[in-house]
């Protein structure tokens, strides 16, 4: 955990956020700037900068990210009609945010 990054704020409750899923490895909640109907940020727990740190023994938690986006894309109403999942990666990528995240974009 960092102190100053502001996901792991979130993901301590330190600073406010709507949560829409919760669970030890992951959390997930709305994006503070929609640019979708739904725009969700699913986002583990560890502290990992960017899909350029992850390590072999963080593939369990990149697949239930991925698995957790196909499930609340369903929760959500927008398996049918579609939906993106995107990661960006470090500044030419579009990362502002330097703590490993899923958007989960759709309902058009
Ligand atoms: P990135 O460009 O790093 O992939 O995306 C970061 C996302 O985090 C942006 O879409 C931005 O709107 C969102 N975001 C930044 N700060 C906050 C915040 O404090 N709360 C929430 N809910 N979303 C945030
Ligand atoms: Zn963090």
């Amino acid at each position: 955990m960092e102190t100053s990054c502001v996901f792991c704020q979130i993901i301590r409750g330190e600073k406010p956020a709507e949560i829409v899923y919760r669970d030890e490895t992951m959390t997930a909640f709305k994006d503070i700037h929609p640019h979708a109907p739904v725009h969700l940020l699913i986002v583990p727990r560890k502290h990992i900068r960017s899909l350029n740190d992850l390590t072999e023994e963080d593939q369990g938690i990149i697949a239930g990210m991925i698995f957790k986006a196909r499930d609340l894309a369903r929760e959500m109403g927008i398996s049918k009609s579609g939906y993106k999942v995107l990661l960006n990666v470090e500044r030419g990528g579009g990362q502002v945010i330097f703590h490993l995240h899923m958007h989960l974009i759709g309902g058009w």
